[in-house]
C-alpha cells in the first residue's frame, strides 16, 4: 500500500495529538500578604497540544512544591518531573500517561504532593478529550445521569450564635437545602460546641441537611465518643474529620459508638487509599477530592468502589470553579449523585478566573453541556493575577 493510500484508509486508532508544553499558572491575589503568599496563592495547571487545544486543571495543595514536580528534570526512570514525562507524549492516552506519571514520580511520589500534582495534569486531559471529541467530560466519564446536582453549602463555623444564625439563614435565602459548618472554633469546647449547632439546627429548621465538619479537632477518638452523641441531638446529617486522616483504628472505634455517618478522605490519594478506608475504618461517607485523588481518572474509581461496598460518596471541593465543575462532571455521571460541595463566598481570584461558574437554581447546579470541561478562563483578568 502507498503512503497515499495508507493515509485515506479509515482508521480505528485515534489521532495522536502531541503535548506540546505543560505549563504552571500561579496566580495571587493583588495586596495580600506578602509573609504569607501560600495561603492565598492558586495553581493552575495547562497542557497544551500541537492541535491547538489546552486543558486546563487545578490544584488544591501547595502551590510551590507542586510548581517544583512540574519542573523537575528526569533523573531516572522512577524519578522524573511532571513535564519531562509529558511533552511529546499523546494527550488522548490518558490511562497510559496517569501510569506514567505514577512510576515516573515514584521514587518521591505514590501520595500526597505528587499525587496533586498528577490530579491537575488528568483533569487537564480530559479537558482535552472532550475539546477533542466534541463532548463534555460529564459524556466521556459514562453519559448525563441527573438533571441536576444538589449543592450544598459549605462554610467556616462563625464563632457566634448570632453569625452562625446569620449564616446558615443566607444560605437558605440562596436556595440550599443543606449546609455544612466546619472548623473554626468547632472542637474546641463541648458547651460552645453544643451551642452554636443547636442555633444553627434551629435557624436551618427541620426540613434543611445540616453537616459538621471538625477539622480533624480531636486526637483520641475516647475523648470523641462523649461530644459527637451530644451534638447528635441536631441531627447531623454526617460528622465530617473529626479525627486524622491516619487514625483508621480510632474512626472505628467512634463508629462502633455513635449513630451519626461519619465523613472522610478529602486527604487520601488513589484508589489504593480508598480500598483501605472502605475497608477497615467505619466511615461511611468517603470524600475523594478530584484535585488530589489522582484527578477524575482515580475519582471514577473510587466512586465505583464505595457504591460496591454499598458506601455513600460526596466527594470533596475547595479552591475555584475549575474544580467545582470538574467535580460537577464527576457526579453528572454518577448513578445516585448525592451533593456537591458549593463554597457560596468565591473569593476574589476564582472569580477573576473563572468566567461562567456554575450557577445554582433551587439549590442545584447544572453541569454545562458544552465539550470538555466547559470552563472559559478569563484571559485578561488572568494575567491581572498572574505571577508566573
Ligand atoms: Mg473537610
Amino acid at each position: 500500500m502507498s503512503g497515499d493510500d495508507a493515509r485515506r484508509k479509515p482508521s480505528l486508532l485515534r489521532s495522536f495529538m502531541r503535548i506540546t508544553a505543560v505549563e504552571p499558572v500561579r496566580l495571587r491575589e493583588r495586596g495580600v500578604d506578602a509573609e504569607n503568599p501560600e495561603h492565598l496563592d492558586l495553581l493552575l495547571v495547562r497542557v497544551h497540544t500541537d492541535e491547538g487545544i489546552v486543558g486546563v486543571g487545578e490544584v488544591d495543595s501547595m502551590p510551590s512544591v507542586i510548581e517544583s514536580i512540574i519542573d523537575a528534570p528526569a533523573l531516572h526512570s522512577v524519578g522524573s518531573g511532571l513535564r519531562a514525562l509529558l511533552v511529546g507524549q499523546d494527550a488522548s492516552d490518558i490511562d497510559g500517561l496517569w501510569q506514567a506519571m505514577y512510576r515516573g514520580s515514584l521514587w518521591y511520589g505514590r501520595r500526597g504532593a505528587a499525587l496533586h500534582a498528577i490530579s491537575a495534569v488528568d483533569v487537564a486531559l480530559w479537558d482535552i478529550r472532550g475539546q477533542a471529541t466534541g463532548r463534555p467530560v460529564y459524556e466521556l466519564l459514562g453519559g448525563l445521569r441527573t438533571d441536576g446536582i444538589r449543592a450544598y453549602a459549605s462554610l467556616t463555623m462563625p464563632d457566634t450564635v448570632t453569625e452562625v444564625v446569620e449564616a446558615v439563614e443566607r444560605s437558605r435565602e440562596a436556595g440550599f437545602g443543606a449546609v455544612k459548618l466546619g472548623w473554626g472554633p468547632l472542637g474546641r469546647d463541648p458547651d460552645l460546641d453544643v451551642e452554636l449547632v443547636a442555633a444553627a439546627r434551629k435557624a436551618a429548621g427541620g426540613e434543611a441537611d445540616l453537616m459538621l465538619d471538625m477539622g480533624k479537632s480531636w486526637t483520641d477518638a475516647r475523648d470523641a465518643v462523649g461530644w459527637v452523641r451530644r451534638l447528635e441531638q441536631y441531627q447531623p446529617y454526617w460528622i465530617e474529620e473529626p479525627l486524622m486522616p491516619d487514625d483508621y483504628a480510632g474512626y472505628e472505634y467512634l463508629a462502633a459508638r455513635v449513630d451519626v455517618p461519619l465523613a472522610a478522605g478529602e486527604e487520601e490519594s488513589t484508589i489504593w487509599d480508598f480500598e483501605r478506608v472502605l475497608g477497615r475504618s467505619g466511615i461511611d461517607i468517603v470524600q475523594p477530592d478530584v484535585a488530589r485523588v489522582g484527578g477524575l481518572t482515580q475519582a471514577v474509581q473510587v466512586m465505583a468502589l464505595a457504591r460496591e461496598r454499598g458506601r455513600r460518596v460526596v466527594p470533596h471541593v475547595w479552591s475555584t470553579g475549575i474544580s467545582r465543575v470538574a467535580t460537577a462532571h464527576l457526579l453528572a455521571a454518577t448513578h445516585g449523585a448525592e451533593l456537591l460541595e458549593y463554597w457560596p463566598v468565591r473569593s476574589v481570584l476564582d472569580q477573576t478566573v473563572v468566567r461562567d461558574p456554575l450557577e445554582l437554581e433551587d439549590g442545584f447546579v447544572r453541569v454545562p453541556p458544552t465539550p470538555g470541561l466547559g470552563i472559559v478562563l478569563d484571559e485578561e483578568r488572568l494575567a491581572h493575577v498572574r505571577v508566573r
